[in-house]
């Protein structure tokens, strides 16, 4: 079994808008009276609010608040639980000695929507080539919610169904999608693969991946334009007074921008994994570390200017989210079309370090962009050297019968393990800061 989550834009009329919008405040309230009650209670008496006590007490504030009952006692436990979740992870932070972050108050304007936990209370009915629509509630007083959009897995009923709201960041008009989750059998899920390549891939920050045969796949122009556009609003909008009108326009004009980078990200992702999945039986990588996002800052910084630090810092941003992104998809996607993921153990391996010819350890640090090796005299670019230790290192771990391939993977050398302080590729943040 697959879970797959699938989103749709609806359109609900005037009438079920102003509804929708209520019920939205509803559940705002609830959570932030909820949050009260448990801050209250603390500093009154001592005492910890579970997640139970406010769920007990659930059917009682129904009677005091008929206007809540439309929205469905399992939609309201669910807000609770949410608020109860928030909870969990300030004191997790706490424990790990992160930030904590207290759970906050949220305005209705500001509170992100509502769950139905099960299939209960509401259906998404597909029709059509490319229609839907969803009804919330049951009787004469449900809404039928026209929806837009259409998933694959028809006859399959979702398990929730989670309603999302966002002011649109320019025109201010209130927009709903809902998105719901299938469990879905792996049979159905299959997708068709069209190719049988066998890839070792090095994904970037000057290109977004570097393949084992010395293609590279460039990172989108949006990318390069739209970092130093967001740099430029940002230092404008830290020239204005917190607040005021202006501090707020540029704040929305910032917004806005991270949505279109965000929304173009996703689909330029989705596209690249969805043809690597489609066209490969093997693809290699390295297996995603923390560590890596904030690797290659220095790496991309080829001509030291000004305001490099603050630059390269925002461009790693844009791009490291990238990158949990595309590891993310093509987790999901292999599993689709039968392909075979191999994420290889950076520090074991060490593939920028390691040489593709003859495995044997070559030191570098981050500038120098050429792998040269003194063993055995391989020259190949550094990005490209990796690639092909990766695949290699799939190769010795999943050979793959009848192709020959296996043979030509380079058992791991004694050296592999040891430690060296010159080749330190993951500066910490402090380093950068
Ligand atoms: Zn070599």
């Amino acid at each position: 079994m697959e879970r797959r989550k699938v989103t749709f834009k609806i359109y609900p009329n005037a009438h079920q808008r102003q509804t929708l919008e209520d019920w939205l405040r509803l559940h705002a309230e609830l959570y932030n009276a909820a949050l009260q009650e448990r801050i209250g209670a603390y500093r009154k008496a001592g005492i910890s609010i579970s997640y139970y006590d406010q769920q007990n007490a659930l059917p009682a504030i129904k009677q005091n608040r008929p206007e809540l009952v439309p929205l469905g006692s399992h939609a309201l436990q669910e807000t609770l639980r949410r608020l109860d979740r928030a909870f969990q992870s300030f004191f997790r932070r706490i424990k790990t000695g992160d930030k904590p972050g207290f759970p906050r108050f949220k305005s209705s304007a500001r509170f992100p929507g509502f769950c139905y936990p099960d299939p209960a209370g509401w259906k998404l009915m597909q029709h059509g080539k490319r229609g839907a629509t969803l009804r919330l509630g049951s009787g004469k007083k449900a809404l039928m919610i026209r929806a837009r959009g259409k998933h694959r897995f028809a006859d399959l009923t979702p398990n929730d169904c989670t309603l999302m709201h966002r002011r649109h960041p320019r025109t201010g008009h209130s927009e709903w999608q809902v998105s719901v989750t299938l469990r879905v059998p792996t049979m159905t899920c299959a997708r068709e693969r069209t190719g049988h390549e066998s890839v070792g891939l090095d994904f970037g920050v000057e290109h977004w991946a570097n393949f084992d045969d010395g293609r590279q796949e460039n990172n989108p122009r949006w990318v390069r334009e739209q970092a130093p556009k967001l740099a430029a609003l940002q230092k404008e909008r830290a020239r204005k007074r917190k607040g005021s009108h202006r501090y707020r326009q540029l704040s929305e004009r910032i917004r806005s921008l991270h949505g279109t980078i965000a929304n173009k990200r996703r689909d330029f992702i989705h596209k690249k994994t969805t043809e690597l999945a489609r066209t490969c039986k093997l693809i290699a990588t390295e297996k995603l570390q923390t560590a890596n996002m904030s690797r290659s800052a220095r790496g991309s910084i080829e001509k030291p200017g000004k305001k490099v630090r603050q630059k390269s810092g925002l461009n790693r941003e844009i791009l490291s989210a990238g990158l949990a992104m595309a590891h993310q998809m093509l987790g999901y996607k292999v599993t689709e079309t039968g392909t075979h993921l191999h994420l290889a153990n950076t520090r074991q391996l060490k593939p920028s370090q390691r040489c593709s010819g003859c495995w044997s350890i070559v030191r570098k640090t981050l500038a120098m962009r050429t792998h040269l090796c003194p063993e055995c005299g391989l020259s190949l670019p550094r990005d490209q050297n990796s690639a092909l230790v990766v695949l290699y290192d799939a190769w010795v771990h999943h050979p793959l019968p009848g192709t020959g391939e296996a043979a030509r993977a380079k058992p791991l050398a004694a050296t592999a393990a040891k430690s060296n302080s010159m080749t330190r590729e993951t500066p910490t943040t402090a380093n950068l800061a």
